[in-house]
Formats: C-alpha cells, sequence, structure tokens
C-alpha cells in the first residue's frame, strides 16, 4: 500500500542504491545434529580427491559418480550436520532411468552420436536447503509520474512525489542446493521438493550408492536464501511504488516467520560421450527427467521436421507440375 501523497519535488531523486537491511539476525537452523558418517548405516565415509565431494558411499562404489575420479579417500570423521529433515524416496528404477539417458540420447544426434556409451547409473542423493519464510519490507521511495505540459511545444517531464508503504511475502519451499560439486543448471532442474514442518522423531536413513554431505553450510544457504528474498522484496516494493519511474531508497526487512529444512533428493547419475568427451547427465529420481550441462538441443528432431518440409515441397511441387 502507498502512504499519502506528498507534496510535489522537481529536484532530480537521489539514486536507486536501496539496501535491504534485515532488522533481526537470521534465526539459526534449530535442528538436531547427527555425524554425517550416520547417514547411511554401514557406508563408507569419503572424500574425492576429483572433485572435493565427501560423501557416505556404498562400500561397492569404485569412483566417485560425480566426477568419475577413483581417488575415494577414507575420512572416518565427516563431521557433524544437520540432519536431513526429509530424505525423498526413488519412484524411477536403474532400468527405468537408464532408458530415460537412452531415449534423450537418441534426439541428441549429433551431439551424442552413441547412446549406447551411457554408463549405468549410480543413485545418489543431493543435499539441498529448503525454506519457508515470510518477510515484511517497510519502504521510501520516489514515484516519478510523467506530466504533460500545456504549453505547446514542451517536453512532457517528471513529477517526483515521497512515498512510502510496507509490501510482505510469502516464500513456500525455496530451495538453495548445498552441493558443490554439479552445476548449478543441473542441480535446480531436479523438480520441487514437499517441505516438511515437523522433524522426523529419529534422523531417517539413505540407502543410495552415494549420499552427499552438504558442502554448503547452513549460514551460508541461510545468506543465500535471505538474499533471494530480499531482491523479490524489492521488486515488490518497486511495483508497490508504481508510477512511470518508481525510485526505492530504502527498505527495512523483518522477518514474520523463518524455517529452513536440510533435504536430500533423490537422483540418477551416469556419464555418457558428448561430442568425443565423456559428460554427466542427471535423471531425477522422482520425475525421469535427464539433466546435461550444457543441456543439449533436441537436433534429431529439427533435421526431422526439416527432412519432412522438404518432402512435402518436392511432392506439391510434384502435384502441381
Ligand atoms: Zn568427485
Amino acid at each position: 500500500m502507498h502512504g499519502s501523497a506528498l507534496a510535489h519535488s522537481s529536484a532530480p531523486p537521489r539514486p536507486d542504491s536501496a539496501a535491504a537491511r534485515p532488522q533481526a539476525p537470521a534465526p539459526s537452523p534449530a535442528e538436531a545434529r547427527i555425524s554425517a558418517a550416520r547417514l547411511v548405516p554401514g557406508g563408507r565415509p569419503v572424500e574425492c580427491k576429483g572433485c572435493g565431494s565427501r560423501a557416505v558411499a556404498s562400500r561397492s562404489i569404485p569412483s566417485c559418480p560425480l566426477c568419475g575420479c577413483t581417488r575415494l579417500e577414507d575420512r572416518p570423521d565427516l563431521g557433524r550436520i544437520v540432519a536431513p529433515r526429509s530424505i525423498l524416496p526413488f519412484t524411477v528404477d536403474r532400468q527405468a532411468a537408464q532408458r530415460a539417458i537412452q531415449r534423450w540420447a537418441r534426439w541428441r544426434w549429433p551431439t551424442v552420436r552413441d547412446p549406447s556409451s551411457a554408463h549405468a547409473p549410480v543413485d545418489a542423493y543431493l543435499p539441498y536447503w529448503m525454506f519457508e519464510a515470510k518477510l515484511r519490507g517497510r519502504y521510501r521511495g520516489l514515484r516519478g509520474e510523467r506530466t504533460r505540459s500545456t504549453r505547446p511545444g514542451r517536453r512532457p517531464h517528471l513529477r517526483w512525489r515521497p512515498t512510502a508503504g510496507v509490501v510482505a511475502l510469502r516464500f513456500d519451499r525455496l530451495r538453495v542446493s548445498a552441493s558443490r560439486s554439479l552445476p548449478e543448471s543441473m542441480l535446480q532442474g531436479l523438480a520441487p521438493a514437499p517441505f516438511e514442518s515437523h522433524p522426523p522423531s529419529s534422523p531417517p536413513a539413505t540407502v543410495a550408492s552415494w549420499t552427499e554431505r552438504y558442502a554448503v553450510e547452513p549460514r551460508e544457504g541461510q545468506r543465500a536464501a535471505r538474499a533471494r528474498m530480499e531482491r523479490a522484496l524489492r521488486r515488490a516494493a518497486r511495483d508497490d511504488i508504481g508510477g512511470d519511474q518508481p525510485r526505492l531508497h530504502d527498505l527495512h526487512v523483518e522477518s514474520a516467520a523463518f524455517d529452513m529444512a536440510h533435504v536430500l533428493l533423490p537422483v540418477w547419475i551416469s556419464v555418457i560421450r558428448r561430442r568425443g568427451q565423456l559428460q554427466r547427465v542427471l535423471v531425477d529420481g522422482r520425475t525421469g527427467r535427464v539433466l546435461a550441462d550444457p543441456p543439449a538441443r533436441r537436433l534429431g528432431a529439427a533435421v526431422l521436421a526439416a527432412v519432412l518440409v522438404v518432402l512435402a515441397t518436392l511432392g506439391l511441387a510434384v502435384l502441381s507440375g
């Protein structure tokens, strides 16, 4: 909502340099902490010397599924971590994941020349921070409105009016990836996860071959989430100011509610030969969606469409001739 409109100012406005200033320090995640090795009972805590990923692996894993490096160093102590609040089950099995990769590869010729070059996918859990929050921002700014001069030949000018108000936003299931071993485009491509608002009575355990320990610590994840939320609040405040040119001068952010959770999402990881090199592909363990970085276009479909257009044109030419 807007504050009352005040006297018109013809002076140039101050630069639009609003800085969101959180009033209270962000709450620390009030979650139970467990030893990271407990993520997989009987698992092998390791650190990959290739990509730096730390994980609890099954005893039979010969190499890191994230980078293919075989130098997996035993790390009996992976430290204590915030217990995961939810570990989502796989609904896509290994054979279905393999079929999804081959189907995906067949449509990516010539980027992928040999769909059968895909390795058997490895089941893994990737860590994320999930947030639910309600934020309120009190703002002050200027609304610039174009006014037309009644005198002929005079150009329209901006009339500036100071304005103030409050905007409130609710954030549901905002997700920050807590892995540093894969490109962000792949990590953000997984389907949204439900937010469990009540921690389980005992931390669950995963049964995947590779369960990554988060590399982005809770405070860092929280800062990233706050920054995204505050950007959204700044956009909302500018919309609220309205006019032809909204100028936001300051924004005072308050948390009405803030909750975060450590969530593990299931994926299948494979490598495939693309442009002559082995590259990773992920399959979402809940939807079967294939993710690659960089994403390869469906060139095969484009070629097929072009061939059909040429054939149709030739057919028309023959009929009309
Ligand atoms: Zn690795």
